[in-house]
């Protein structure tokens, strides 16, 4: 449980509009923002993890639910046309696809400085997770 006073002050020179928010929370709860390093797997054989389960981050960048979502459109593309023989090299190249991006995402957001200053932001919004280039297919 949170203290809803404790929170007030934190904001008590915020503008009136965000203070008159606070004044009507009844109560508060405060939870821990846990994230990960980035993760070495996140597949193995035929069992894949995407979203928040292989690169949980913290949300100062506002993006966890952005990454997962690229994530499925990634993973979509990697798994077309492939029969059950190929969903293992499948996984393995949207891993390979995806890791690099999601990791820099994870480790820049628990710096919590995203956007503090000017800061040319299209790395993260110009992205195209229907036509980035897939990472070369690998064996099964
Ligand atoms: C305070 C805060 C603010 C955030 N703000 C943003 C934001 O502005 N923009 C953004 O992009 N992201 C934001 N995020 C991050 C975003 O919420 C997560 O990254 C996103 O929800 C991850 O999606 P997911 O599908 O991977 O996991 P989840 O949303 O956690 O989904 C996993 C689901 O699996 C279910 N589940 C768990 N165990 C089992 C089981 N054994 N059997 C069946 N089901 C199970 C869970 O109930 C849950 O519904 C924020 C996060 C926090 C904490």
């Amino acid at each position: 449980m949170g203290d809803v006073n404790e929170l007030r002050k934190a904001f008590y020179d915020f503008h009136p509009e965000v203070r008159h928010v606070l004044a009507a929370c009844p109560s508060v709860h405060k939870c821990a923002l846990i994230d990960r390093n980035p993760q070495s797997h996140w597949s193995k054989g035929n069992i894949t993890l995407l979203g928040d389960a292989c690169h949980p981050m913290t949300p100062y960048m506002a993006q966890g639910a952005a990454m997962a979502i690229e994530d499925a459109a990634v993973l979509s593309r990697c798994l077309q046309g492939v029969d059950r023989n190929g969903v293992a090299g499948a996984f393995r190249r949207f891993e390979a696809t995806r890791k690099q991006r999601t990791s820099r995402v994870q480790l820049n957001s628990r710096t919590n400085t995203w956007l503090r200053e000017r800061t040319d932001p299209d790395w993260v919004y110009g992205y195209d997770a229907w036509n980035e280039l897939l990472a070369a297919c690998e064996a099964a």
